[in-house]
């Protein structure tokens, strides 16, 4: 998809709007979040403008994932305390996605810094229904896509 005039990451990576930037390379760039959930949160995020995982193609989150262990590295060595990291990439607004540019958090993890994911109790499910679930999920896969639909 071409730039979107009214996408703030579009907007940052065009050098329209400002962030601060940890790097930016010819596929992905990671810049901090503005508004962090922890200190040193960024954000890796795809040059070009795709809303969610349904457009991002392999080669495309295969950058995202490569540019996000660099980060990850980074808070483990420039974040006094780090000692793990958390990805976190919300696709579609019921996920809490707020921006729809597809990007991935990364967030540097110290004891005690008050950070989870809240989960709700769901019971266990059976092996049975496991394996039914697991069945009614293989005819939903899409195929695979293939190496020659890289972007
Ligand atoms: P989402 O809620 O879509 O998973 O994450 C969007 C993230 O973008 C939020 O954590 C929010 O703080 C961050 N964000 C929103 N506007 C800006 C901005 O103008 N600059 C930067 N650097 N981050 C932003
Ligand atoms: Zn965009």
């Amino acid at each position: 998809m071409p730039p979107n005039p009214d996408c703030i990451f579009c907007k940052i990576i065009a050098g329209r709007a400002e962030a601060s930037f940890l790097f930016r390379e010819a596929k992905v760039a990671a810049f901090l979040d503005v508004f962090p959930w922890l200190p040193g949160h960024t954000l890796v995020v795809p040059r070009r403008h795709v809303t969610g995982l349904a457009e991002l193609t392999p080669d495309l989150g295969g950058h995202m994932l490569a540019a996000g262990r660099r980060v990850a590295a980074a808070l483990r060595l420039g974040i006094p305390g780090c000692e793990g990291v958390n990805f976190f990439l919300a696709d579609g607004a019921v996920a809490g996605q707020t921006v729809f540019h597809c990007h991935l958090h990364v967030l540097p993890r110290a004891a005690a810094d008050g950070f989870g994911i809240r989960r709700p109790a769901v019971r266990p499910p059976s092996r049975e229904e496991l394996e039914a679930q697991a069945t009614r999920l293989r005819t939903s896969l899409p195929a695979p896509r293939r190496a020659a639909a890289r972007r």
